[in-house]
């Protein structure tokens, strides 16, 4: 039976387990925290339908004012190679910063951290420009579905994005896409999917799962249901068995994380770092973790690592800003 049929027959805990036992054979069992580094809250396209840019753009007058201090996003950068967590990807709205701007932060994280980064900072056919302070580049397609895509993000054209990612891929970079489940598509949808991943050589996907925003059409469309996001994830797991897949899970739906993990996810995301750390929510994702029979890399509850050599005076006061709001997490985090 193909795989789409078992979903749609929910014959979701068969396909689990096939695709945990692929996973643990390709992929080992250790599980990454990552972490994506935002650069700015404005976006040029601002029409994502379920977007929270998209109900943000009208009230920025001035995209400048909108970006993140540099010292600010290289500290969050310092952070998360403290906690041991990865750098999901440099993920900026369209306009924000230039590429010669973008290049030159990717260049001082991956000074940082040791590790180049990955982009998604919309389409661009500016690739060349990158080097070796980069890894690879991400698509943010959210849904492969054509006719789909077209009405929920007219302004970046899958065309585009799969142009970018094929010359990405002749450029020596990794190609990653970014799919989000529960904008509408089916279980059928993921022959688009599929498709995709086997045409562009995708080495990385990114699933995340509807963040309903208030003010946008899907403020009262429920997040898609656990078994199927899991479901999504081991069918794709099963199709590939080297990919590497991150799964997103917002604080409100921990419980998806134990489940996303024996489905094949390498590495879990989406999580309000700062806010979480040190908190019984910090610590129900490392249980999940530990409840799904795998290795957590780095920590989400462990202070003895905040510390550290700041690596330059001016980041100095964004580190302790960042380490008083960990450790002030005594109080529970409020959903
Ligand atoms: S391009 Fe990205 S940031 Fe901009 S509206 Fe669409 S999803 Fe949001």
């Amino acid at each position: 039976m193909n795989l789409i049929q078992k979903i749609k027959d929910k014959k979701i805990l068969e396909i689990l387990q096939e695709a945990n036992q692929i996973t643990l054979k390709n992929h080992g069992n250790e599980i990454t925290l990552e972490r994506a580094i935002f650069l700015s809250w404005w976006c040029d396209k601002g029409d994502c339908s379920f977007c929270y840019m998209s109900s943000q753009k009208p009230l920025i007058q001035d995209p400048k004012k909108a970006r993140r201090r540099v010292e600010a996003i290289l500290a969050e950068a310092e952070m998360v190679r403290r906690m041991g967590w990865n750098i999901e990807f440099l993920s900026g709205g369209y306009g924000a910063f230039t590429t010669p701007e973008i290049k030159n932060i990717a260049t001082q994280i991956h000074q940082i951290t040791d590790n180049p980064v990955w982009l998604n900072v919309g389409i661009t056919s500016e690739l060349d420009a990158y080097g070796e302070e980069v890894t690879g580049v991400t698509g943010a397609v959210e849904v492969a579905n054509p006719e789909l895509h077209q009405k929920i993000c007219p302004s970046k054209p899958l065309n585009d994005i799969t142009t970018m990612l094929t010359t990405a891929g002749d450029l020596g970079f990794k190609k990653a896409i970014t799919i989000i489940l529960g904008l509408g598509e089916t279980p059928e949808d993921l022959q688009y999917l599929w498709e995709m991943i086997r045409d562009l050589e995708i080495d990385r996907i990114i699933f995340y799962s509807l963040n309903p925003h208030p003010d946008t059409p899907y403020a009262d469309t429920p997040q898609p249901a656990s078994l199927y996001y899991a479901g999504v994830v081991a069918a794709t797991r099963i199709k590939f068995p080297q990919l590497e897949i991150i799964t997103g899970t917002w604080v409100d739906n921990l419980a998806n994380i134990g489940p996303l993990i024996l489905a094949g996810s390498n590495g879990i995301t989406k999580f309000p770092l700062f806010k979480m750390f040190g908190t019984r929510y910090g610590r129900r994702v490392e249980e999940e973790v530990q409840w799904a029979g795998r290795k957590l890399k780095g920590t989400f509850t462990d202070p003895a690592c905040l510390d550290g050599e700041s690596p330059s005076v001016e980041l100095e006061p964004f580190l302790k800003r960042y380490i008083k709001s960990c450790l002030n997490n005594k109080t529970e985090y409020k959903v």
